[in-house]
Formats: C-alpha cells, sequence, structure tokens
C-alpha cells in the first residue's frame, strides 16, 4: 500500500488530535471524480471542508492532512476520528475494486495505529453521527442508502478490516533498516519516487513534505526509500 502526500496548505487546522477513538469512512459524493481533484476542492473552497485521506478510483490514497491532525469532515466527530474519503464512479456510491481493497488496508492501518478493533465502534460512518447519507454504500437502503436494510456491506467491510488486521501482522513483516542505512531530509517541493535508480524507471509517487526519510541502500546518485516505495534523486536530498 502506497500513500501518496498532498497535503493541503487551506483547510487544514494544524490541530493535533489528544485522542483518537475511530476511524470515519466517507463517500466524496461526486460521481467519477478523482482523488486529486476532491483534494484540489479542498485547498481552493471558501467552505470548512477537508479530510485526512482520500482514496481514489484506482486505489490510490493521498493523505491531505497528517492523521494526527484533525480534519474538518465528521462534524462533532472531528476531535476524535480519523477521515477517509472514498470516490465512486456513479450515484450508487458502490466502490471500484481498488477503491475497496485500499480502503480495506488503509482502515486496517490506522486500526493497528491506534490501537482501535474496527467490529467494536472503531471504524464508523459519517452516517453514525448525523444520520447523513454517507458514504451511501454503507447505509442501509430504509435511510436512503445503497446498503442491505441488514447492512451486509457494512458488516461485510468491518470483518475485512478484522482479517486484513489479522494478515497484515503475521504476512507483512516490517523490513529492519539494513546495517548502513542513512536518513537525509528532501530539499525540494516535489520529489518523484522511481521504480528503480534512474529517470528511466517509471514514476511510483511524489515526495511534498520535504520531510525526512530513511535510504537503505545507494546507487550512484540514487536512495532506495526504506519504505519500499522505491528511489529517489539523492541530489535533492540533504544527508543528515
Ligand atoms: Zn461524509
Amino acid at each position: 500500500m502506497q500513500i501518496q502526500n498532498a497535503y493541503l496548505t487551506h483547510n487544514r487546522p494544524k490541530t493535533r488530535r489528544s485522542r483518537t477513538t475511530a476511524i470515519a469512512v466517507h463517500w466524496v459524493a461526486n460521481p467519477n471524480s478523482t482523488a486529486m481533484a476532491n483534494r484540489n476542492y479542498f485547498n481552493t473552497t471558501s467552505r470548512a471542508v477537508s479530510s485526512n485521506y482520500i482514496i481514489g478510483l484506482q486505489g490510490e490514497i493521498l493523505c491531505c492532512i497528517p492523521d494526527e491532525e484533525t480534519s474538518w469532515c465528521t462534524n462533532e466527530a472531528n476531535s476524535y476520528t480519523v477521515s477517509v474519503e472514498c470516490c465512486h464512479p456513479d450515484w450508487t456510491g458502490c466502490f471500484t475494486g481498488k477503491t475497496y481493497t485500499s480502503l480495506v488496508k488503509l482502515t486496517a492501518r490506522l486500526c493497528q495505529k491506534y490501537h482501535l478493533d474496527p467490529q467494536n465502534g472503531g471504524v464508523i460512518r459519517h452516517y453514525d453521527v448525523t444520520r447523513k447519507i454517507c458514504p451511501k454504500w454503507f447505509v442501509p437502503a430504509s435511510r436512503g442508502g445503497s446498503d442491505t436494510n441488514d447492512e451486509r456491506h457494512w458488516k461485510q467491510f468491518l470483518h475485512d478490516v478484522a482479517q486484513q488486521m489479522q494478515r497484515g501482522s503475521t504476512a507483512i513483516p516490517t523490513p529492519a533498516a539494513e546495517p548502513d542505512s542513512y536518513r537525509v531530509r528532501v530539499t525540494v517541493d516535489a520529489l518523484r519516487i522511481r521504480k528503480g535508480a534512474g529517470t528511466s524507471y517509471a514514476i511510483t509517487g511524489c515526495i511534498r513534505d520535504k520531510g525526512v526519510y530513511t535510504i537503505i541502500k545507494t546507487c550512484g546518485n540514487w536512495g532506495k526509500l526504506k519504505s519500499g516505495a522505491g528511489w529517489i534523486c539523492l541530489g535533492y536530498c540533504r544527508k543528515l
């Protein structure tokens, strides 16, 4: 799972939550719009709306606000929830397979990070807070949504997140840093991540936070990111 940082410069209150007791799931309610288009909307609208994450139609994950910080997404629950918005192709609110898979993985990772039980209140819908039809795919038909009245979509999702948490802890061990690893600070606003050590390799992401990253392997002027996201050109970094 790869997360691209595309932090907002507007509608980001920069308030750290003192507690995080749930992950709140949403739909963007704008069929066929992309994750980046929704992110750009948050960044320019005069309305006070934003989200920690947005998942796109291809399963891409944008982080708009670091998940330790408050976003303006879930009304009175903003102070204790991480918000995740999902794109969708049409007005049924059904997610693409790729969006759904990313939503399961991201939610599982956040539940692990904040020690939440998805099947015991650790994952909620916007609907649970305000009765808004959001996300529509997980709201029962009797309330205007696209789920069955016994909430089969929603229950399956919570089950899938719980399963992913179990899988995640066994199948995907965190790789230990190699002894010759070192840290660098990115010095440019946007630094492309590539599949291999050179500009001929495909772009797999972009670093936009001028943050500190750990390099575990060096090849010429290129360094391999510890996260597994790919390689970056060290000419745009300062070694720490
Ligand atoms: Zn919502």
